[in-house]
């Protein structure tokens, strides 16, 4: 069995290990070492990357016990190898996982709530079993930020038996026997397999972000250290630009988005407006020297070239067909009496048109240049 060099030492990143297995798999190869500082995945924290000897670990799995690093290139069995695994990820995967025990910690002791699901991938999601407000978990962001400030000792350990059943501790399950304890002083004792960083201050901010309503709980999304400082200047580059472009105070960014947003609801409802009377007096003034007709009028959407193509209808019959370009041609409504449906299949016919409709109307786009269109409804 492979001596497992995280559990004694998280911050090891750097070792020698004699490689005692190596069986090609699929696309690369299994690697089976004496000792290894290489996390597995498990308990829902992604497995670590890293080399050896050279060659590149692209993932660790545990099975029956056993942990397997796949590589990309073969090993010599009997081998002693360099091991170095990247630091900055599993330094990252550390710092996530321990906020998260925090957090799990404190909601668990204030509000009752148990986690009941862990992911930690590019993001890292917490599931509790019974439904938080945003005020709680703002509550608890505070006390796992003081916990971060009092930089107070993570250990690892594996109590024996007979201790172990008297202890209260989180995730307490059927197992009983090799039941790794990972204590935060003051703040959780909890069950896990996995390395956590030596003292709280090693976490960095702790950032509770959006939640949602999950199975009878919520699912969390919570971010730390180097993750939590990355999402910061995203953030802060967005809320930049965002003062910039609307001359505001950063604070203020909110309130003025929201009187934009205020203020273009009642631009378009005036646009609207115009846009109908504008219709209505083109209606009014249309005189057609022929029965069918196309009239072309940019800037309208499909209710406006609905409304107008009526109008035109209403006014003076035959057919009446309203195009506004589009993208890859035209949108358009076109209203006639019973002749449409002829018409408008020979429409069909003759250009690449994707709509139809019924009861005198029929709406869609077409692929064709205005005089085409023209020499069609002539
Ligand atoms: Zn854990």
């Amino acid at each position: 069995m492979t001596e497992k060099l995280y559990d004694a030492d998280s911050h090891l990143c750097e070792f020698t290990a004699r490689v005692t297995e190596c069986k090609e798999c699929d696309g690369g190869y299994a690697v089976i070492l004496d000792r290894t500082a290489f996390f597995p995945e498990g308990g829902g924290q992604e497995s670590d990357r890293g080399v050896i000897d050279g060659v590149s670990v692209l993932d660790v799995q545990i099975k029956d016990g056993e942990i397997y690093h796949y590589t990309n290139a073969p090993l010599t069995v009997g081998e002693t190898a360099e091991c170095k695994l990247d630091w900055e990820r599993r330094f990252r995967n550390m710092q996530n996982h321990s906020g998260e025990h925090i957090v799990s910690g404190i909601v668990h002791r204030l509000y009752g709530c148990n986690n009941v699901g862990f992911h930690l991938g590019a993001e890292m999601t917490v599931d509790f079993d019974r439904e938080l407000t945003r005020k709680q978990l703002d509550e608890a962001e505070r006390l796992a930020n003081r916990a971060v400030y009092e930089n107070v000792r993570i250990k690892a350990y594996y109590p024996p038996e007979d201790e172990l059943e008297k202890l209260d501790y989180r995730s307490k399950l059927e197992l009983t026997e090799n039941v790794r304890l990972v204590e935060i002083e003051g703040y959780d004792l909890c069950a896990c397999c996995a390395p956590h960083v030596k003292r709280t201050g090693e976490i960095g901010i702790i950032k509770i972000l959006d939640f949602f309503r999950n199975k009878g709980g919520v699912r969390v999304f919570i971010k730390c250290g180097s993750d939590a400082l990355a999402d910061y200047g995203v953030k802060y580059d967005n809320v930049l630009k965002i003062s910039n472009l609307l001359s505001v105070k950063q604070q203020d960014t909110a309130a003025a988005a929201d009187r934009l947003a205020d203020e273009n609801r009642f631009l378009k409802q005036e646009l609207s407006t115009l846009k109908k009377r504008l219709i209505n007096a083109k209606s009014e003034s249309f005189s057609p020297e022929r029965e069918i007709t196309a009239v072309f009028e940019d800037g309208l959407d499909i209710k406006e070239l609905q409304l107008f193509a009526d109008a035109l209808y209403k006014k003076c019959g035959g057919i009446r067909g309203v195009f506004s370009g589009c993208e890859n041609g035209y949108s358009f409504a076109i209203c006639g009496g019973e002749q449409l449906d002829g018409f408008f299949a020979g429409f069909k016919k003759k250009f690449a048109v994707k709509g139809g409709g019924r009861n005198g109307m029929v709406q869609g786009t077409v692929a064709a240049t205005e005089s085409e269109i023209e020499n069609y409804f002539k």
